[in-house]
């Protein structure tokens, strides 16, 4: 059985008290699923939200980190200041990364070698742009964004490593991929890694499905056979909606 994992990226959005508010509202839903449940707010609010969370089993993650330990990289957050506050997760790759801070696969490659250094689990996300897919060539943007980040790595490596499948077509535009294309991409991004590790790494990979997730897809593309969960940004927002979707499980 595959874990299913439903995780909201807050994005740039909530300040402390925003922050504070969202969490406390959280805190009064009701987990009716199986999936673990994770939220990343921004860095400044990272240690209010794990003091607040304390014993809750929504689980706090970060958004990004740098690839470097430490040192004058200045404006940055290294995976071992992560680790300090208590962070065990985070999310790498994300396309707003990739298409607004010149985050390339040499890069994310590099950051994911820091998360393991740091004993982080990865969220790891990729996803085509309109252009492949209308190109027909999402399958192969896909495939080349995971062997160049993460093929370096030993089997043994991604039982730390969750990925997360977000067209970029699909973020935040409120177009959701269909359930079959989300599928279709799930399988195939299941068989690229089958070819590569083998039966044993593709089949206890969760692989998370982002784009536009809302209560009223979610139990449709959850349903999927290999769809484990989701990765939410704007409903995430919304501690009803968002647990609407934790809920669809
Ligand atoms: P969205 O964002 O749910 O607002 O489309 C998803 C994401 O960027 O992770």
């Amino acid at each position: 059985m595959r874990k299913h994992i439903v995780a909201g990226n807050w994005k740039m959005n909530n300040n402390l008290a925003q922050t504070q508010d969202l969490i406390t509202a959280l805190k009064h839903q009701n987990i009716s699923s199986d999936a673990e449940v994770m939220i990343a707010p921004s860095f400044t609010n990272l240690y209010s939200a794990f003091e607040t969370l304390k014993d809750h089993p929504v689980e706090v993650i970060a958004q990004n980190m740098h690839f470097a330990e430490h040192g004058a990289y200045t404006g940055e957050v290294s995976a071992s200041m992560l680790e300090s506050v208590g962070v065990k997760t985070v999310i790498l790759g994300h396309s707003e990364r990739r298409a607004y801070f010149g985050e390339t696969d040499d890069i994310l490659a590099k950051k994911v070698d820091a998360a393991f250094a740091a004993n982080l689990r990865v969220i790891f996300c990729f996803g085509e742009e309109l252009a492949d897919r209308k190109s027909g060539n999402e399958e192969s943007v896909v495939a080349s964004q995971i062997k160049n980040a993460l093929f370096h790595l030993d089997a043994s490596a991604f039982k730390n490593i969750v990925l997360a499948y977000e067209p970029v077509w699909a973020i935040g535009t409120g177009e959701t991929a269909s359930p079959e294309q989300a599928q279709d991409m799930h399988k195939f991004i299941r068989k690229t890694l089958n070819d590569k590790y083998g039966e044993d790494v593709a089949d206890q990979m969760s692989i998370l499905y982002g784009g536009s997730v809302k209560p009223n897809n979610a139990k449709e593309i959850f349903s999927k056979p290999d769809v484990d969960g989701g990765l939410i940004g704007g409903a995430a927002l919304n501690a009803d909606d968002f647990f609407a979707i934790v809920n669809a499980f």
